[in-house]
Order: C-alpha cells, then sequence, then structure tokens
C-alpha cells in the first residue's frame, strides 16, 4: 500500500492540470490513476484522427445513452476519452471558453472568484495563442492554440459571407471581446500535432520524481475513515491495490465517471442506491443529476466544389493528404 499527499483519480483535462499544479512546488507527492492508455498513438496525435477515436473503443468509454424521448426515443452515442489526457486527447479541439454570463451566474449563486473577468487572466496565462497577445488572449502559456483562418476550405469563406447575409455578424475571435456570430474556430494543435492536455500540462510534469501516473488503473471505490476520503480502491492488471492520500483525493473522472465513482462508494441517492444493493455512507440526490447536454446538428449539402469528403475517397487522394502531413506536417490532416 502506498501514501501520497494528493491522489487524482482521472488524466484528463482537468486531472492534467492539477496534477501539474500539485507537483509543481516539489514539496508534494502526487498520485494520478487512469483507467486506460497511453496517449502514444498516431491517429490521437494526428488531429484528424479523432475520426478513427470517436468510436474506438481502445480509447474510448463509448458510453449509450438510454433512449432519450427528447430525441425521438433515439440511443445517442457519447464519446468519453479513456487514456492519458482522457477527453482532450480524442476531441475535435476547437478552443473556446465559456459564455460570460455563464460564469458571472457561478459568480452570483454565491461563487466568489469565478466570475469571467477573474478567470480572464487564467485564461489567458493557459495559452499560447499563434495569433499573438492582446486584452483577451495570452502567449507564452502551456496550450499553443493554432489559428487556422486563413487555412480553410474555401467554402468556409462562402459559408461566412453567407452568415453575414443571413444577419449574423463575422466575430474575428470567439475568445474576444464576445461570442456571438459566424467564425472560424481556433484549435488546439501544435505543429500539426493535437495539443491535448496531457501534452501541455501531464507529460512535462511527469519528468518530476514527486508525481507518479498508473495507467490501466481503474478507482473502483474511495475509501473512508469516518467522514473524511482517506484512499482509492482501484484494479490493475486484475489485481486489487489501495493507495492513501494524506491530504486530498481529487476526482476527475469526468462528469459521468466522478459522480459514478461516488455512487459505487455509497455517495449518492439513497433510493438509487438502494436499488443496485449498494450501503449508503452519505445520502446526496444531487450525485448523479443536472447534467446538461447539448445537441449538435451536422447539415449536409451536395457541393459544386471538391469537399474533403471527394478528396479523401480515392486512394489516391488519402495518399496525397498523408503524404502531405507526413512530410509537411501541414493540409487537411
Ligand atoms: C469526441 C469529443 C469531441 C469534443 N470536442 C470538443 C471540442 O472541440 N472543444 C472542447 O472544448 N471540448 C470538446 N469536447 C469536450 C472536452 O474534451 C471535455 O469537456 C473535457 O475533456 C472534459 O474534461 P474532464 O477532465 O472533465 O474529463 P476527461 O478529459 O474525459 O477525463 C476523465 C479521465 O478520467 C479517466 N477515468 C474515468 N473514470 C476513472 C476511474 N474510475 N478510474 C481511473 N480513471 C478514470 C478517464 O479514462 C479519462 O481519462 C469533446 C469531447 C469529446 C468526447
Amino acid at each position: 500500500m502506498q501514501t501520497y499527499d494528493f491522489i487524482i483519480v482521472g488524466s484528463g483535462s482537468a486531472g492534467s492540470v492539477v496534477a501539474e499544479r500539485l507537483s509543481a512546488s516539489g514539496r508534494f507527492s502526487v498520485l494520478v490513476l487512469e483507467a486506460g492508455g497511453s496517449d502514444r498513438r498516431f491517429y490521437v496525435q494526428m488531429p484528424l484522427g479523432y475520426g478513427k477515436t470517436f468510436f474506438d473503443p481502445a480509447v474510448n468509454w463509448n458510453y449509450k445513452t438510454e433512449p432519450d424521448p427528447g430525441l425521438a426515443g433515439n440511443v445517442d452515442h457519447w464519446p468519453r476519452g479513456r487514456l492519458l489526457g482522457g477527453s482532450s486527447s480524442i476531441n475535435a479541439m476547437v478552443w473556446i471558453r465559456g459564455a460570460r454570463e455563464d460564469f458571472d451566474d457561478w459568480a452570483a449563486a454565491g461563487n466568489p472568484g469565478w466570475g469571467f473577468d477573474d478567470l480572464l487572466p487564467v485564461f489567458k496565462a493557459l495559452e499560447d495563442n499563434q495569433a499573438g497577445a492582446d486584452q483577451w488572449r495570452g502567449v507564452g502559456g502551456p496550450l499553443h492554440i493554432t489559428d487556422c483562418s486563413t487555412a480553410v476550405h474555401p467554402l468556409t469563406k462562402r459559408y461566412l459571407a453567407a452568415a453575414n447575409q443571413a444577419g449574423l455578424p463575422f466575430n474575428p475571435d470567439f475568445n474576444g471581446a464576445f461570442q456571438e456570430g459566424a467564425g472560424t474556430y481556433q484549435i488546439t494543435t501544435k505543429n500539426g500535432r493535437r495539443m491535448s492536455a496531457a501534452r501541455a500540462f501531464l507529460r512535462p510534469a511527469m519528468k518530476r520524481k514527486n508525481l507518479r501516473v498508473e495507467i490501466n488503473a481503474l478507482a473502483t471505490r474511495i475509501l473512508f475513515e469516518g467522514k473524511r476520503a482517506v484512499g482509492i480502491e482501484y484494479l490493475q492488471n486484475g489485481e486489487t491495490k489501495t493507495a492513501l492520500a494524506g491530504r486530498e483525493i481529487i476526482l476527475s473522472g469526468g462528469s459521468i465517471n466522478s459522480p459514478q465513482l461516488l455512487q459505487l462508494s455509497g455517495v449518492g441517492p439513497s433510493a438509487l442506491l438502494g436499488t443496485l444493493g449498494i450501503a449508503v455512507f452519505h445520502a446526496n440526490e444531487n450525485v448523479g443529476a443536472n447534467l446538461q447536454d447539448h445537441v449538435g446538428i451536422n447539415y449536409t449539402f451536395r457541393g459544386r466544389l471538391p469537399t474533403l469528403n471527394q478528396i479523401l475517397r480515392p486512394w489516391w487522394g488519402k495518399l496525397m493528404v498523408g503524404m502531405q502531413y507526413m512530410l509537411m506536417r501541414s493540409g487537411p490532416l
């Protein structure tokens, strides 16, 4: 049994940043438990590889919802990353902050320090923005952001012009003064490779002696002493192991798995835990409730200009685009 100052469950967007911050001073020992494996995979590193990882069980929890009355009874696919970097290793890399109004609502609900103006210096400090620094944007931070507005498909420019005609103003920077309008996304990549939270935060921190990362380590239960969380039981290579935390345990398993781990540990709605045969340790109706999803809709049109689909369909198209990526780290991939 090992003892650490901090145990972090999950190495995703949140876990990677927290692991970097907690280990930075060198004063604390930190353990990260990650259920998935390494992020050193071609389709993780190559940005457009996310089309492949979207359903790949080797790196994805591949959740399915219950049939959803709001979606005419359909079952939805909910991908979540299961590897170093978590969902930031399989996501679409769009770099867009939350809306000012949402953060300000959090602050107004009694959470000082969470308003947009409080957070802006943190947002800026995270960034190494290719487009440069200004009142809203940062450079020199750990997370590189690529401006791809000059590299878009010709149809994108037509789309933006059409949006403008329809009354949606062109917005040159969704992370600038306001979010409304139509524009091109900035993306988290650097030199043609995905810039996941693992690449930006966790991997540099893994060089420190006081940070240990265990992969293929599935946390199964939080251990309590009285009402205090003191350890984690986890499963690794078929073996049940235990790690203890002298200071704190941080759950960063994502919006589905963190409440699941709490529920498995007896923290959650009593009626639900009762039906699952889990002894209630601390009743709380909110654990596993109140999740808000947002549904995205794709429109598909037939175009007269060749689109990526046409370029990538024939083998020579794949070869050309593949060579452009391998030799120049540029192009659609
Ligand atoms: C396909 C896809 C596309 C997306 N596109 C974008 C986008 O373009 N822009 C954007 O801003 N956001 C996007 N997102 C959302 C964004 O990636 C997530 O909101 C964010 O990564 C969540 O961070 P997190 O730390 O909460 O969880 P995650 O990053 O999911 O990390 C959770 C980690 O915990 C691990 N874990 C879970 N349970 C356990 C356990 N019991 N024991 C040990 N480890 C465990 C998981 O394996 C995972 O590695 C996308 C997400 C997906 C899946």
